[in-house]
């Protein structure tokens, strides 16, 4: 009796796995198909880029009033850090998204992309975190250190982090525990806030052998009538309608602006500006703050010309250069 009991739970259980559109037997794919680029397509881009790869450069950073963002407990407030780390103040709860503190985002510190601008708010710095969403598993969104360093510092009382499915195990290696993985759609409950994982078009994989082996995500996250979306890196795609139909309309949104270039590389799995406008309608954001740009040089377009971009793409919409705009490092809103 119970042997049958059990066969049939664990079928009932893997069957509905298996059905999901986006599982495969070895990982994760997008809901709609994109160009795939190996190993070799990187070798292609490395070459055909050698004397076309655009300017690398610093850019100012804004230092925010730490005193008052450690007492905040009550006015909404966006810091944006760097890159894909941002600090979200709601009503006396602190969420951070995908951190990165260290000067490389690489799986060494002695080579690989290299920051050209400070983060605008040091770990030492940071209020104590309850929760964190991470994206995906790449080196510019998942660093290890960063990681780390905020467990250290908040060892007493140590955040959440919200991870999309297949990530806890990298984290347990780590040594850190107190993770939830997510599945797209999934969503949860932490305190009185719901946070939703949902899809993004990208792909997964911090070395050549575990490729789309781990899941790659955005996040919503909605307290009362409060909705908030994190793109995470992501091409264009019909999923953003979805994620609007289903979860928006978003009072605040943070999407990609940058790593776009070469377009035949890239195209799939980083928006360009023009895209990102088109996400911004879809999920229906009211304001969005434009995101991974400014700090690491990743891809092939000059590191200031995002925002030129995106300036172009809303004046061609005639949209309003304040329901997308952009931050310096460290720079705030409170919304
Ligand atoms: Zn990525
Ligand atoms: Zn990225």
């Amino acid at each position: 009796m119970f042997i049958w009991i059990w066969i049939l739970t664990f079928l009932a259980n893997n069957t509905s796995e298996m059905t999901k559109h986006h599982h495969t037997k070895t990982g994760f794919k997008n809901n709609y198909p994109i160009e795939e680029h190996g190993f070799s397509s990187l070798l292609k881009w490395q070459f055909s880029s050698i004397g076309k790869k655009g300017k690398i450069m610093p850019f100012p950073v804004e230092k925010p009033n730490v005193d008052f963002i450690k007492n905040n407990k009550s006015e909404p407030n966006l810091v944006w850090i760097n890159h894909a780390t941002f600090l979200l103040q709601y009503e006396g709860a602190n969420i951070l998204t995908d951190p990165i503190f260290s000067e490389r985002c690489s799986p060494v510190q002695w080579a690989g992309p290299k920051r050209t601008t400070k983060p605008g708010m040091e770990i030492s710095e940071l209020p104590k975190i309850d929760f964190i969403i991470i994206s995906h598993d790449h080196y510019d969104h998942l660093d290890v250190e960063s990681i780390l360093a905020i467990q250290e510092k908040q060892k007493e009382n140590p955040p959440k982090w919200f991870v999309p499915l297949k990530i806890k195990a990298w984290f347990e290696e780590i040594g850190v525990t107190n993770v939830e993985e997510l599945d797209w759609w999934d969503k949860i409950t932490f305190g009185d806030f719901e946070v939703h994982c949902v899809p993004a078009q990208h792909f997964s994989g911090r070395g050549v052998t575990n490729r789309n082996g781990t899941l790659w995500a955005g996040w919503v996250i909605v307290k009362n009538d409060f909705r908030f979306y994190f793109a995470g890196d992501t091409g264009y795609s019909p999923d953003f309608k979805e994620i609007g139909e289903r979860l928006g309309p978003f009072d605040l949104s943070c999407i990609p602006i940058g790593a776009y270039n070469p377009r035949w590389f890239m195209g799939g799995v980083h928006v360009d500006p023009s895209e990102a406008v088109e996400i911004h309608k879809d999920v229906k954001s009211k304001l969005t703050v434009g995101m991974h740009w400014g700090t690491f040089p990743l891809a092939d377009e000059d590191m200031d010309e995002p925002p030129k971009k995106l300036k172009e793409a809303l004046e061609k919409r005639g949209l309003s250069e304040n329901e997308f705009i952009v931050l310096k490092n460290g720079g705030s809103i409170r919304f």
